[in-house]
């Protein structure tokens, strides 16, 4: 370990675990601003250096792998990890500490953070782990429409709070439906067709969270091994969630309930 992060010493990491469409996106934003926790993404810094090129090294690398169809080693997920969060680090030096989001994944990477925390001299937190049900997450992905006008406007029919209100009907006032026999909705603000993306179609759905849970499983059981797994119950309404997630975190800030502002 040659490269030690001054700009990590003494921060504190939260990582957050949760299924896809599990609300980690929406708790790591609300809770990156409030406490100024800056979010480092791995799903995002991935597609930077093989989109950007900024790293052009890294990004040879990493296509080499990949553009051969094979999986990512674990030397080089870590070396993208550390150069992209030491990065984000040196640029946040004011932040307490930072969020995780997609890092770790599997128990390899788990172990290198353990490791690269120990380097740093940084505190892991425990594992923020959002938990649904993998049914909860099916329904709310496959509900999931998305205006074809503007991809902003976004509903989802099998939740009532955001479900569309105008069915999209033919001209003799008969409701339509795809050819999956699924009813075609209206953008409540522009009337536009709503649509579904490809990722929110059944079948892909069904195989991401397969995906999912084969990785995701055995971390859960080591982090919680390690006494580094905090579980919330992730199918509570989202402020509950928030809620949840502040009462761990608050303490480890140094902030008590009674101090925080909001
Ligand atoms: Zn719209």
């Amino acid at each position: 370990m040659s490269n030690h992060s001054p700009a990590l010493k003494d921060k504190l990491l939260f990582p957050f675990v949760a299924p896809p469409n599990g609300g980690k996106g929406t708790q790591t934003q609300i809770l990156s601003e409030r406490y100024h926790l800056p979010t480092f993404d791995m799903g995002s810094t991935f597609r930077a250096i093989l989109k950007e090129g900024k790293d052009p090294e890294l990004k040879a690398e990493l296509e080499s792998y990949m553009n051969n169809g094979k999986l990512v080693p674990i030397n080089t997920v870590v070396k993208v990890f550390q150069k992209g969060f030491e990065a984000l680090a040196e640029n946040h030096p004011e932040a307490k500490g930072f969020i995780l989001d997609g890092f770790p994944r599997n128990n390899e990477q788990a172990d290198a953070l353990l490791t690269l925390c120990q380097t740093w001299g940084a505190t892991l937190s425990k594992a923020i782990y959002l938990n649904v049900s993998l049914d909860v997450v099916r329904t709310r992905a496959t509900g999931r429409r998305f205006c074809s006008e503007n991809a902003r406007h976004v509903y989802n029919v099998n939740d009532e709070r955001l479900a569309p209100k105008r069915q999209k009907l033919n001209e003799s006032g008969q409701p339509v439906t795809d050819a999956q026999g699924r009813i075609l909705w209206l953008c409540d603000i522009d009337q536009a067709e709503l649509i579904i993306r490809a990722d929110d179609e059944p079948q892909t759905v069904d195989k991401r969270l397969l995906e999912y849970e084969k990785e995701t499983n055995p971390l859960i059981a080591l982090l919680k091994e390690k006494a580094l797994l905090a579980e919330i119950n992730g199918e509570q309404a989202p402020e509950k969630v928030t809620q949840a997630i502040e009462q761990l975190i608050q303490p480890l800030l140094g902030l008590t309930a009674a101090s925080q502002g909001n």
